[in-house]
């Protein structure tokens, strides 16, 4: 169970295991891969919440 939870607020790439680079404003608060390969944005603000993962 721990280990999910750790997994699941881990804020690195699942592909490269680099460090996301979080960046936020008033309304959205994203999280992308210096390498490119994954990318998550949450709007607080709609409740909305989108990944975008490697295509490769
Ligand atoms: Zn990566």
């Amino acid at each position: 169970m721990l280990v999910v939870l750790k997994k699941w607020f881990t804020d690195t790439c699942p592909v490269c295991q680099e460090r996301l680079q979080a960046e936020s404003d008033f309304a959205c608060t994203t999280k992308s891969c210096p390498q490119g390969h994954y990318r998550e944005e949450a709007y607080c603000t709609l409740g909305v919440r989108v990944t975008y993962k490697a295509l490769k």
